[in-house]
């Protein structure tokens, strides 16, 4: 896959199919944002990651490079990214449904092995303290599997996504990957 090069400016900004155009301070969040954008809006969620880079290296083909899927993966701001992601959990805790604990488990063994694991705690201690009670909060007295590593790809807190009951997400995510469609 092409993907821009960390070390050249190019603006963070992605036209999506009904026109709309999509701004953002990084790829993470810029990914994030479509994806956002799309479920909010009820559209396809289609595989905004894969669709941002090819337009951007479309436009930009001197900027970009070659890369694995894995070096790409947005993980310098992972710690605020999963801690955004747990605090809007928190907002919507009233609407959250959750699965059983025999299905969480089962999640939580393929996340554990999976290579989208990064860490994130030792970048931002406070946000770690953070992120582990609001986790506590949300789930009440559900098993908390063990896992201090956070879904790159995602930018979720395993250790409570794999109890939700969300939707799958169609996107570049490892065959296995139990969140995709
Ligand atoms: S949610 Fe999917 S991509 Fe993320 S860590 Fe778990 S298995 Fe891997």
């Amino acid at each position: 896959m092409r993907t821009p090069n960390p070390h050249l400016y190019i603006p963070v900004e992605f036209r999506d199919e009904d026109l709309i155009v999509h701004v953002a301070s990084s790829w993470a969040m810029l990914i994030d944002k479509v994806r956002e954008y799309r479920e909010r809006n009820s559209k396809p969620a289609g595989d905004p990651e894969k669709e941002i880079f090819a337009q951007v290296c479309d436009r930009n083909p001197s900027q970009c490079r070659d890369t694995t899927k894995d070096s790409v993966l947005p993980t310098d701001d992972l710690h605020k990214r999963i801690l955004r992601w747990v605090s809007d959990r928190v907002e919507e805790r009233a609407k959250l449904k959750f699965v059983g604990e025999s299905e969480a488990r089962e999640r939580a063994a393929i996340c554990s092995a999976c290579v989208r694991l990064r860490p994130w705690r030792n970048a931002c201690g406070a946000c770690a303290k953070t992120a582990d009670k609001l986790v506590r909060e949300v789930l009440g007295d559900r098993v908390i599997f063990s896992q201090s590593r956070g879904c790159a790809s995602l930018r979720e807190d395993p250790r409570l996504s794999v109890w939700l009951n969300k939707p799958r997400v169609r996107g570049n995510l490892p065959g296995n990957c139990w969140r995709k469609e």
